[in-house]
């Protein structure tokens, strides 16, 4: 029975299916036999994962342990790449020196949140494959000799927003300093504010410039690190109010997207508008210092700002 209906179908009796056809034995080679020749055409030119990188800006190629020991800067053009912040606070502090602060402080969906994924199961999606609680990582090292309280933002959580969590692990980080009398130096990486929070990350705006108000007031110095891209609610907030403001190279920075502030002021904006090389023109930030020498001057900076404190 089986055999009886395995051959009408092949002669097309009961469904015509051409495509299953087999050919006739003496027929010129057909798809079949080209289809794995195309698919095997753009293999060859596959480089195996986690070996080698592209560099956007010079398109060389970069051995990756190349990469890492350059602290993620391009050898040949200089293209700074992202960078994590567990990887950034190990390039600025002394070794065994650096303290955590509120390491497990974690988000919590207030709202329910719902679009394509909830809340909920992003945060645990991130923090699994960035091994973060948030955005931010916060602590009390050493530069040098000075002890400085340092906040690292991390692009690679949910676009570096902030939400509660990085405003209050900011803001305890900041009221720290303050207590204990020492400078702050926040480095940002930043979309903007969470949206899956509403305005409780719209709030941590108000809170972490509310914090360095009174970290200023004890004439604290903060120095606030600008990195690619700053953008947004942190641009308009901490990242912003440094008494030194400093920036990577090449690194974007500003508060709306280009395209929204052409659609709004009808006016062609200026080559290189946002870049870090701009506004250091423009006069918004300080200067622009290349990754690999922002520990050195960074201890240079605070010498200078602490010079004629006596703190413990
Ligand atoms: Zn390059």
């Amino acid at each position: 029975m089986a055999t009886t209906s395995f051959t009408k179908k092949m002669l097309g009796v009961e469904s015509p299916e051409p495509a299953l056809t087999p050919p006739p034995p003496n027929a010129p080679a057909t798809n079949f036999a080209k289809k794995p020749k195309l698919a095997a055409k753009p293999r060859k030119r596959d480089i195996p994962e986690g070996l080698w990188t592209k560099c956007p800006k010079c398109a060389t190629m970069v051995f990756d342990k190349e990469l890492d020991e350059n602290l993620k800067v391009c050898p040949r053009c200089q293209h700074h790449f992202p960078i994590g912040a567990r990887e950034r606070i190990h390039s600025l502090v002394e070794t065994c020196t650096f303290e955590e602060m509120d390491a497990d402080m974690t988000s919590v969906d207030v709202l329910s949140f719902t679009g394509v994924a909830s809340y909920t199961s992003k945060l645990q999606s991130y923090q699994k494959s960035t091994g973060l609680k948030d955005a931010v990582i916060t602590g009390i090292g050493k530069l040098g000799e000075h002890r400085a309280a340092l906040g690292v933002m991390d692009f690679s959580f949910l676009g570096g927003s902030m939400g509660s969590v990085v405003g209050e692990k900011l803001a305890r980080m900041i009221e720290r300093a303050t207590e204990k009398g020492l400078p702050v130096i926040i480095i940002s990486t930043s979309g903007g504010a969470r949206m899956y929070e509403g305005m409780f990350s719209l709030m941590q705006m108000a809170k972490t410039c509310g914090a360095l108000a009174y970290h200023a007031k004890s004439k604290l110095p903060y120095i606030s690190v600008l990195t690619h891209p700053t953008t947004a609610g942190v641009m308009a907030s901490y990242a912003s109010v440094g008494d030194l403001i400093i920036a990577e190279p090449g690194a974007m920075i500003g508060f709306a997207g280009p395209r929204v502030i052409k659609d709004t002021t009808q006016a062609e904006l200026p080559p290189g508008f946002q870049t870090a090389e701009f506004l250091l023109d423009h006069g918004l930030i300080d200067a622009i210092i290349s990754r690999k020498e922002m520990k050195s001057r960074l201890i240079e900076y605070l010498s200078y700002l602490t010079a004629n404190q006596n703190w413990p």
